[in-house]
């Protein structure tokens, strides 16, 4: 089996960056209200006006401070996006509320994994690589193609016994090369761009899926069983105060901030995965975003989530939330 890895559970990566304040907060006098203390340990300080009703510290395999650059960030996801090249299904998420760094985070994250894949076919001359590339933006429960502008709206899901869930029409590239793949990437996230500002901050309520599928055969053998396919998928969340109904106090969110199924479904899921074999039924096929992803995520496929987070005391209920939610799914 490739790799080695079918067949044994895998914990979900969980990591969490905390990034800098920034310009808006600087002036609005906000204060850093979250401190990385060591590379396990995030606490929160508040300021000597403030209550500290819940005094917390948080500890997980990996924190990454403000001054960690996204090279360092993803030292931390790498082997789950190379596991793709051995044929491994594998997901990497941005996780964390509007305005906290997931989108600057997942850019990064894509930049350096396709600069890592595209290193690996050079040093693997033994192997031919195939590499497709699909993108895909999940706004309220419509999928949209971000390779495709013209008609690809409203794409309905289909459940092909072999592959499993397909978004019918959905455009599938045939990747060239390396510079080709960038310049396919970056119309996806200008398409995300154009939808953005036609509907007000659609950034916060929808999700983005850049999708490669990554194929490759031995040269010179005819053997299929050394044949590799897998599907990487790099996902942009919608803001996580969109996953929940109550902050950390209870209290009900600020007025018109609608829950989002796919996202409230995908932390349902992810919990129910870190919980492992005990946990029953998972609800994938509650929505569109778990369909999309059943088969890269849990099972055989390997999962990292980089949980993003502001520093500021403004935000300390979703920062808070945003590492529950990261405490649950490791
Ligand atoms: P989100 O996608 O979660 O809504 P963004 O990625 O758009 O958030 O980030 C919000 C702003 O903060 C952007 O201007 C972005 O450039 C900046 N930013 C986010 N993370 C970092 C970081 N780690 N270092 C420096 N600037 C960052
Ligand atoms: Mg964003």
């Amino acid at each position: 089996t490739p790799g080695g890895h079918k067949g044994k559970e895998e914990k979900i990566v969980v990591t969490v960056r905390l990034r800098p304040l920034n310009k808006r907060e600087q002036s609005a006098k906000d204060h850093v209200a979250w401190h990385c203390i060591d590379d396990h340990t995030i606490v929160y300080k508040p300021a000597p006006q403030e209550r500290a009703a819940q005094p917390a510290s948080f500890t997980f395999d990996k924190v990454f401070s403000p001054e960690c650059s996204t090279e360092t960030v993803y030292d931390g996801v790498k082997d789950v996006a190379l596991s793709a090249l051995m044929g491994i299904n594998a997901t990497i998420f941005a996780y964390g509320q509007t305005s906290s760094g997931k989108t600057y985070t997942m850019r990064g994250i894509t930049e350096k994994a396709v600069n890592d894949i595209y290193m690996h076919i050079l040093n693997t001359p033994e192997r031919e690589f195939r590499i497709k590339i699909s993108g895909l933006e999940i706004y309220n429960e419509n999928v949209r193609d971000l390779l495709n502008s013209e008609s690809g709206r409203n794409l309905k899901l289909l459940d092909d016994p072999e592959k499993g869930t397909m978004v019918e029409k959905l455009v599938e590239e045939t990747v060239n090369d390396d510079q080709h793949l960038r310049s396919l990437i970056c119309i996806c996230e200008a398409q995300r761009q154009v939808g953005e500002t036609a509907l007000n901050d659609t950034s916060s309520r929808s999700h983005q899926i850049i999708r490669l599928t990554i194929e490759s055969t031995l040269r010179e053998s005819a053997d299929c069983v050394r044949s590799y396919v897998a599907s990487l998928n790099f996902v942009d969340l919608a803001g996580s105060e969109r996953a929940s109904q109550t902050n950390a106090d209870g209290a009900r969110l600020r007025e018109g901030c609608h829950i989002n199924l796919s996202l409230m479904t995908l932390t349902t899921v992810i919990r129910k995965l870190s919980v492992g074999k005990r946990s029953g039924h998972i609800p994938y096929r509650d929505s569109k975003l778990t369909r999309i992803l059943q088969h890269s995520l849990g099972g055989n496929a390997r999962t990292a989530i980089i949980c993003t987070l502001s520093p500021a005391s403004s935000h300390v209920e979703q920062t808070r939330n945003t590492l529950l939610f990261a405490t649950r799914a490791k």
